[in-house]
């Protein structure tokens, strides 16, 4: 009997220490704006890397690593357990070594890299020292990775990039740019005209054009990135020629499903203030919690929650188990579709259930709404999981080639008579006597 859903014990010792740390020690520092700086400024210094520190202290940092590359080798289930506690906060990931974008770009290197690149990118990207962006997405559109135009061309020993990318989270502070680029267009394969280069962002021609803001949010955090005449050496190049796609795989397989581990944290957090409101405020005769629709969303919140939650936990598992981001490819994306939904639904009840309260700049919930369309876009819009689903579902089914299909039920019951001849003939024989018992009354 292989099915569990207990946490083992001496994580969940650790597992409750996080709670207790990320609301007394990471909230806080959330709401003055540590962190926007980047990791090079002083007030980080002060404030993040000693809980940084406490956090290598309980063998909690990089959870999502190997030990060989610092991490903890914990798996995906004991990971998404933590990330539903960082989820809540948005600074805990990085107090905890397991950021976007940095997982993900740490993780290509990691797979893919020369041990120069490692040396230069990897290493201070795992301590935090650094970090990075994944500038892949086009201004002309994002959703389908064969209609990039940013080139790399091969002058001599050097690629020379020239084209622009949007929405490259984290642009502004970061050290190094993950760059998509279309390196030979004639391929017959479109699958292998891309490659991936690490270009540092200091190289000139990297301009960020603008940093923009998502929602109602000033100061954004999306660059809006433009190479013109980008010259960086031939070993900029990130895994083989032409392998953009196959690393972007394995780059996105993770990160979807950390972003997933993460908002459960926040539906959790949004679940919770909902049932607080709903005990706290008062209405004629009652709390608001004594209201049959009011129960009702706190009801489908919770409901919506634990399927997900499930879900989440189990492709966590099937990840641990198959080793493989592609054999667990429809149920990434399932989760990614289920994601944005269940995000918007539970946010949004808990907002109405707050009142006006709910829509001010004075509480969250603006902000998860906001959040939950984001969950639909970034990493590839809903409809296009939708589509992986579905296509990797109806791989396993094979045509009927007759007018009725094999289900039609004149068919099955053909077979089972088939089958069971002796059974319908035993059946026959007793139909008959009980028709002659009958007919004698
Ligand atoms: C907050 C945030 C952070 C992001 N961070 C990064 C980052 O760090 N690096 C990066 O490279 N990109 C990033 N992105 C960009 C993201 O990957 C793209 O926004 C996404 O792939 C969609 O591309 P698009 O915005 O150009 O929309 P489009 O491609 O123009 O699509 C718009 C809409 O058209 C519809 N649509 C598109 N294709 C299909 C289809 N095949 N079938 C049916 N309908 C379709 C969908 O409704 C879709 O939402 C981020 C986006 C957001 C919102």
């Amino acid at each position: 009997m292989a099915w569990d859903f207990e946490t083992d014990p001496e994580y969940q010792k650790k597992l409750d220490w996080v709670t207790e740390f990320i609301e007394t020690e990471v909230e806080p520092l959330t709401h003055i704006g540590v962190g926007l700086g980047g990791v090079k400024s002083k007030t980080y210094q002060k404030a993040v890397r000693p809980l940084q520190a406490k956090v290598k202290e309980m063998g909690l940092w990089a959870c999502h690593l190997t030990p060989d590359l610092g991490g903890q080798g914990y798996g995906q289930v004991k990971l998404a357990l933590l990330n539903e506690r960082l989820g809540r906060v948005g600074l805990a990931p990085v107090v905890f070594g397991c950021q976007a974008p940095d997982t993900g770009n740490a993780e290509i290197i990691a797979h893919y890299g020369t041990p120069e690149q490692k040396k230069k990118y990897l290493w201070p990207l795992l301590n935090n020292e650094i970090t990075s962006a994944f500038s892949m997405s086009e201004p002309t559109g994002g959703s389908d990775p064969l209609y990039f135009k940013t080139r790399a061309e091969l002058h001599g020993n050097e690629w020379v990039i020239n084209g622009e990318k949007w929405f490259s989270t984290g642009a502004r502070n970061a050290e190094v740019l993950v760059v998509y680029a279309v390196t030979d267009p004639e391929h017959k394969d479109p699958y292998k005209r891309m490659s991936m280069f690490l270009v540092p962002k200091k190289t000139p021609g990297v301009k960020i054009l603008r940093n923009v803001g998502v929602g109602g949010q000033q100061g954004g955090n999306e660059g809006y990135v433009q190479y013109t005449d980008v010259h960086v050496p031939y070993d900029a190049l990130l895994g083989p020629r032409g392998a953009a796609f196959e690393l972007g795989q394995v780059r996105l397989g993770g990160g979807r499903v950390h972003h997933a581990m993460r908002t459960v944290g926040q539906c959790q957090k949004a679940l919770d203030l909902m049932c607080q409101r709903a005990v706290s405020r008062s209405t004629r005769d009652g709390k608001l919690g004594d209201y049959q629709m009011v129960q009702e969303q706190i009801a489908d919140s919770y409901i919506q929650l634990q399927q997900f939650r499930l879900m989440v936990l189990h492709v966590a598992w099937l990840i641990d188990k198959h080793k493989d981001y592609k054999k667990v490819r429809k149920d990434i994306a399932a989760v990614k579709v289920a994601m944005p939904k269940v995000y918007h639904d539970i946010a949004a009840n808990a907002l109405h259930i707050h009142g006006a309260l709910g829509v001010s700049n004075e509480m969250p919930f603006m902000g998860m709404v906001t959040s939950s369309f984001v969950m639909g876009i970034a990493d590839g819009p809903t409809e296009v999981h939708k589509v992986t689903v579905a296509k990797q579902l109806l791989k396993d089914y094979r045509p009927d080639n007759d007018l009725f299909p094999s289900y039609h039920i004149p068919k099955v019951r053909e077979r089972a008579r088939e089958k069971h001849a002796d059974l319908v003939a035993e059946l026959k024989e007793e139909w008959a006597q009980r028709a002659q018992s009958i007919d004698a009354l």
